[in-house]
């Protein structure tokens, strides 16, 4: 037996069947009228959004990075909650404006924007985080093309990087944003441009769950971006400080105090130096916000047995979740928290492995895990699915139908 992430605690069972949204998955699957199905649940993103809100320093805005779930229904029930969308691609772009986010309250970051999709961005108004001088240059030479001032945020790639973090993006030779000693001269080119500068974007890194390391990350973030904007003799209205909050995925895992992120954030946002008197902070959380709120519900096929081990397959796999499988960005496979969905919370009596419908042995969504006693038509729920799941995953390979997505 090998273990696996915790739970999410919100998750409840009634009469010995898995509850979301207060529906039974049974219910959920007639609705959708078939597995494999992804279901987020909108009363935990909304209860996470609130107590970030509480946590934090009123004046420190919340973004939502859309690339960690994209779903049109999610980011529609997300909008009035939070403060502005991320985006990475004019794709995203287009989806952030649908669900009616204001173009003032999006940004627009990410490495190798092609021209097309500066000009959109421009003409819609957003904010784009420019990742080089290069970009910059384009950005300037098509907004005045296009007769518009740009909004131009510059992105700082730090001297630093957030210890611990799942995927480090930030600190050394980066694909992302401009080294930071660099930027002063670009804010002086792009002021005296005529650009609407927007200030800074500081993205250190993602999935940490050591606190620690985020408010001395946020600590030195703050710093560098009043240093930057002391070189650059200019007061930048906003400073994106990055995010990198984390979600427990695996045996051992903590979850983040964020409270006590907030408490340190409230304290560094009151002594923050007088140039950074009248900016506006935000964070951008991805996973912390949506990952807990899904579950990827799909259904045993087969019960087989080979070397000694149960294999129960399932309709579903890595073309929808690739993430569970550990080929996103992990190197060693380890068990996402997974579930009889029909006998949730009974007490496990076998071990098995639970493995996709794809002909790959990638194709694991669970490795020798113990679970209640399951047959061909169970249901099987795969936690921490609310990101980078239905959109991060190899949807075409094998040609097997998208997964449906609903949200409760
Ligand atoms: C991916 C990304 C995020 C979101 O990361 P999470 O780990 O999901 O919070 C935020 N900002 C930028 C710039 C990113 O690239």
């Amino acid at each position: 037996m090998k273990p696996m992430g915790p739970i999410p605690p919100d998750f409840r069972a009634q009469d010995g069947t898995l509850l979301i949204g207060g529906r039974t998955t049974a219910e959920l699957v007639a609705e959708a009228d078939d597995t494999p199905l992804f279901v987020y649940d909108s009363a935990i993103v909304e209860a996470r959004i609130a107590r970030l809100r509480a946590a934090l320093p009123a004046s420190v805005a919340i973004h939502y990075a859309i690339k960690a779930n994209p779903f049109p229904p999610l980011l529609k029930a997300m909008r009035p909650l939070v403060d502005g969308f991320d985006v990475a691609s004019v794709g995203e772009l287009r989806t952030a404006l649908n669900a009616d986010m204001a173009p003032d309250a999006i940004s627009f970051a990410g490495p190798g924007k092609r021209e097309d999709e500066l000009d959109a961005a421009i003409r819609a108004g957003v904010t784009i985080n420019l990742e080089s001088e290069g970009e910059a240059w384009r950005a300037l030479w098509l907004a005045e093309k296009a007769g518009v001032r740009p909004h131009l945020a510059v992105r700082v790639n730090p001297d630093f990087e957030l210890r611990g973090s799942g995927m480090r993006m930030g600190g050394g030779a980066k694909p992302f944003g401009i080294d930071a000693e660099r930027v002063p001269a670009l804010v002086k080119e792009l002021l005296a441009a005529g650009a609407g500068w927007r200030g800074f974007h500081i993205f250190s890194g993602s999935q940490s769950l050591d606190a620690e390391a985020i408010i001395e990350t946020q600590a030195e973030t703050i710093a560098l971006a009043a240093r930057l904007a002391e070189e650059a003799g200019a007061e930048p209205p906003t400073v994106n400080l990055g995010g990198g909050f984390g979600i427990p995925y695996f045996a051992g895992d903590q979850p983040l105090d964020v409270e006590r992120i907030g408490a340190a954030l409230e304290r560094a946002y009151a002594d923050r130096p007088a140039i950074l008197r009248d900016t506006d902070f935000c964070l951008e959380l991805g996973r912390w916000l949506v990952g807990e709120a899904g579950v990827y519900l799909t259904r045993i096929v087969d019960r087989k047995e080979s070397g000694g081990q149960t294999f129960l397959i399932v309709d579903g796999g890595l073309h929808h979740q690739l993430a569970a499988s550990g080929n996103f960005g992990t190197v060693v496979k380890r068990n996402y928290p997974i579930a009889v969905a029909n006998r949730f919370g009974a007490e496990p009596e076998e071990t098995v492995n639970v493995h996709g419908c794809l002909c790959t042995p990638l194709d694991r969504l669970g490795d020798q895990v113990a679970l209640p006693h399951a047959e061909v038509g169970d249901l099987i729920a795969i936690f921490l699915a609310g990101a980078y799941g239905a959109s991060a995953s190899p949807s075409a390979f094998l040609g097997h139908e998208p997964a449906k997505e609903m949200l409760v």
